[in-house]
């Protein structure tokens, strides 16, 4: 039987556009726009200059910041310019212009050095390769996963969980990449788990995801240290917390990690690129990428080079039916509308989405009815109306003492709302004022 966490949504999935559209190649682009900052953390200082000639894969960025993960070329050609870009996340960021120069034919790979057996790797070898190889969270954290998998002394780590809920509507690149890229993904995982020291493996799947559960259930049959564990289909079923308290029952604490209860989560595409890494010295230049969407006219699932401009993978997917409403990176809860096309693929980004105008277009805002539908909806137990008024009133101390910062960003009460109020709106800003507040008291 499936089981899940409680509140959250049902929201429609529109997941037919697309997930029967197996995982094809994007042309490779003339030109890449490559952020130095694709990560949580530190940005990446240029290793390259204007006029640098650089190879597919070579790095081109990088840091002494712990938290941090290097850049690397994604196509051959020559750098044009370093300059600041609108990142797709909305923040402005470096970032370096490469373009071809029709050199695609000859293109080779700088691979990563891996002076070891992968197989037998202590822990700290695999970090050092996952960080050499820029691999982030790659379900739309973007957290450097050699960070996540260094483990606090005072920590013990009993379970790994790898995440393929994938629980944003209209997004099933995950889905298409479990059933296409499933022995990449189980290595990936076994790497990881020697990397942490645990012995056990959770996969975790929704239940709309049949023929993905099928094949992982047949894998793990062999496999001691790996068991499936589907869960019903419910946003944000994906998010850590939900899927810990679901797949153990156990609560991350209020401020705290997953390591706090002894669990990390990774994405299923995160586990293939740590698994490409080791075993092909590959390092994260290309990603699965899900462009769809009812404004487009051909939705698929493309494997694209990061620094891909966005229009780009529109044009590949048939362009656009008419003049789109709205073209988000992202899913619908999550994802950031794009102001400009411009903006280039990056680590973290698993859908373009293009929505019609008539799927856009919502009627001003009401008055709250104080239906509670928001309290009802709400899987970190919040209080949504109470933190909207207080962030409307500007008594963000207030906002934080009901917990504000505990508030993951899914969307759930905004889309619950009959009064079309956008709260989720409200608390993104109310953290950005809390956060500049702290970060003036500590000057
Ligand atoms: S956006 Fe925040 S307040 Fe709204 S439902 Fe999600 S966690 Fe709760
Ligand atoms: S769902 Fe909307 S109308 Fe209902 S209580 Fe929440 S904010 Fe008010």
């Amino acid at each position: 039987m499936s089981s899940s966490f409680k509140q959250g949504i049902h929201p429609r999935y529109k997941e037919e556009l697309t997930w029967q559209k197996p995982l094809q190649k994007a042309q490779i682009p003339e030109k890449v726009i490559i952020p130095l900052q694709q990560h949580i953390g530190a940005p990446c200082s240029p290793l390259v200059q204007k006029g640098d000639k650089v190879q597919k894969g070579q790095k081109i960025g990088d840091t002494e910041g712990f938290v941090s993960a290097p850049v690397h070329a994604s196509i051959s050609g020559q750098v044009k310019e370093i300059k600041e870009i609108r990142l797709p996340t909305g923040e402005r960021g470096q970032a370096a212009v490469i373009e071809s120069e029709n050199c695609r034919a000859k293109e080779s790979l700088e691979q990563l050095k891996i002076p070891f057996d992968p197989e037998s790797a202590a822990p700290e070898e695999i970090r050092s390769i996952i960080r050499e190889a820029g691999i982030t969270g790659m379900g739309g954290a973007m957290f450097p996963t050699h960070v996540k998998l260094n483990i606090p002394e005072n920590k013990d780590i009993e379970y790994f969980i790898l995440n393929g809920a994938e629980c944003e509507p209209y997004l099933t690149v995950d889905e298409r990449v479990m059933m296409e890229w499933t022995e990449e993904i189980i290595q990936g995982m076994k790497y990881i788990m020697s990397a942490l020291k645990v012995k056990k493996g959770i996969v975790a799947i929704e239940d709309n995801k049949q023929e993905a559960i099928k094949i992982f259930r047949d894998i793990a049959a062999d496999e001691e240290q790996i068991e499936v564990k589907v869960f019903k289909t419910k946003y944000p079923q994906g998010g850590e917390r939900m899927l810990i308290k679901a797949a153990l029952d156990r609560e991350v604490p209020e401020g705290g990690l997953p390591l706090d209860v002894g669990v990390v989560v990774n994405n299923v595409l995160t586990a293939a690129s740590v698994c490409r890494a080791l075993k092909e010295g590959m390092p994260l230049i290309e990603r699965p990428v899900c462009v769809t969407g009812e404004a487009l006219e051909e939705p698929g699932n493309y494997i694209a080079r990061i620094g891909t401009p966005i229009k780009d993978l529109i044009e590949q997917a048939g362009g656009f039916k008419s003049k789109p409403g709205k073209v988000i990176v992202g899913g619908p809860m999550m994802g950031v509308a794009q102001p400009d096309l411009e903006a280039p693929l990056i680590k973290g980004s698993s859908g373009i989405l293009a929505l019609p105008r008539d799927l856009v277009e919502v009627s001003a805002p009401l008055s709250c009815i104080r239906c509670a539908r928001c309290v009802d909806a709400c899987p970190m137990h919040l209080m949504p109306t109470k933190l909207m008024n207080f962030v409307k009133e500007d008594m963000i101390e207030k906002a934080e003492a009901m917990k504000l910062e505990s508030c993951i960003e899914c969307g759930c009460c905004s889309y619950v709302c009959p009064s079309r109020i956008p709260l989720v709106h409200y608390f993104r800003l109310g953290k950005a004022e809390l956060q500049a507040r702290k970060r003036d008291k500590d000057e």
